[in-house]
C-alpha cells in the first residue's frame, strides 16, 4: 500500500458516514447517505459491466448502477464506486506525491474500496449487534436471515462472517437426490474437504435429513482440519428452491452433541 493511503483506514471513513448519516442500523440506506454528500447521485443504466464512477465536473458525481444485476449487486457496486470517490477526494490535494497508476498501487486502491464497501453495508457493530440475542453465529437466523436483514448477497454476508469471526460457512444444497456444497471462502473447497463434510453431516444431522432436507438447518461452529488449516466450521442445508434469504421450512439448529 502506498505510503498516502495508510493513513486513511477504510473502516474509519465508514463508520464516520453510519454514525453522522444512520446510527440505527442495517440496512445501510444509500438515500439517506447521498443526502449528506450532495454532490453525489445514484443512477441505474443498462450495462455490459456492474457499474462505474463518473466525474462530471466541479467536484459532483454520479455512480452509475448496472440496472441489470440483482439490488444487493447494485447495492454493493455503489458502495465500492462510493470508496473510489471518496478516496479520490480525500487524496486530491496530495495528487502529485502519490505514485503513478501502477498496477500495483490500483490493486490498492481496489482492495480499499472493497474493504470501504463491506465496512460500510456491513460494520462490525452492527453485525454484533444481529448477532445478539442469537445463539451466535452458526444460529440459522443469523445465517439465512442476514443477508435480507443487510441487503446484501449471501456470499457477501457470510464472507464478512469469515472476516470477524474466522468462520468457514460450507452451504449445502439438495438439487434433488444431488448435493451440492459450496465453501465460503471459496479457497477451502477441494473433494477431500467435501468429503470430510459429508461425514461430519451425516453424523450431525443424520443422514435422512442431510441428504434430503430442504432448508433451514444449521450447525457449528465446529473446530475442524480442511485442507490442514484449523478452522471453525459453520453447515447450513438449504433446498434448491429456498432463496437466498428465505427458508420453506422451520428453522432448527443442531449443536456436535445431539
Ligand atoms: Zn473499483
Amino acid at each position: 500500500m502506498n505510503a498516502q493511503m495508510v493513513y486513511i483506514n477504510p473502516q474509519y471513513i465508514a463508520n464516520d458516514i453510519i454514525n453522522k448519516t444512520q446510527p440505527q442500523g442495517p440496512p445501510f440506506d444509500f438515500e439517506k447517505c447521498l443526502r449528506y454528500f450532495k454532490h453525489l447521485c445514484i443512477v441505474q443504466e443498462t450495462l455490459e459491466g456492474t457499474g462505474y464512477l463518473l466525474d462530471i465536473g466541479n467536484d459532483d458525481a454520479k455512480i452509475i448502477v448496472n440496472r441489470k444485476s440483482t439490488i444487493e449487486r447494485q447495492r454493493f457496486t455503489a458502495a465500492h464506486e462510493l470508496g473510489h470517490w471518496i478516496l479520490k477526494r480525500k487524496t486530491q490535494n496530495r495528487e502529485a506525491n502519490l505514485p503513478n497508476k501502477t498496477s500495483q498501487s490500483s490493486n490498492n486502491i481496489e482492495r480499499w474500496c472493497e474493504k470501504f464497501a463491506v465496512s460500510l453495508l456491513m460494520p462490525t457493530h452492527w453485525i454484533e449487534m444481529f448477532l445478539d440475542g442469537t445463539k451466535g453465529v452458526g444460529d440459522p437466523t443469523v445465517l439465512f436471515f442476514g443477508p435480507k436483514h443487510f441487503l446484501v448477497s449471501k456470499e457477501a454476508f457470510y464472507l464478512r462472517l469469515n472476516d470477524l469471526y474466522n468462520v468457514v460457512v460450507i452451504e449445502r444444497t439438495a438439487i434433488g437426490t444431488r448435493l451440492h456444497m459450496q465453501f465460503y471462502p471459496k479457497r477451502f473447497a477441494s473433494e477431500e474437504a467435501e468429503h470430510i463434510i459429508d461425514a461430519i453431516g451425516k453424523r450431525i444431522f443424520k443422514e435422512q435429513l442431510w441428504l434430503g432436507a430442504k432448508g433451514g438447518f444449521s450447525c457449528g461452529p465446529i473446530q475442524y482440519h480442511i485442507n490442514k488449516e484449523n478452522v471453525k466450521i459453520v453447515l447450513l442445508l438449504r433446498g434448491s428452491a429456498d432463496t437466498a434469504s428465505g427458508v420453506n421450512s422451520k428453522l432448527s439448529r443442531f449443536s456436535i452433541m445431539d
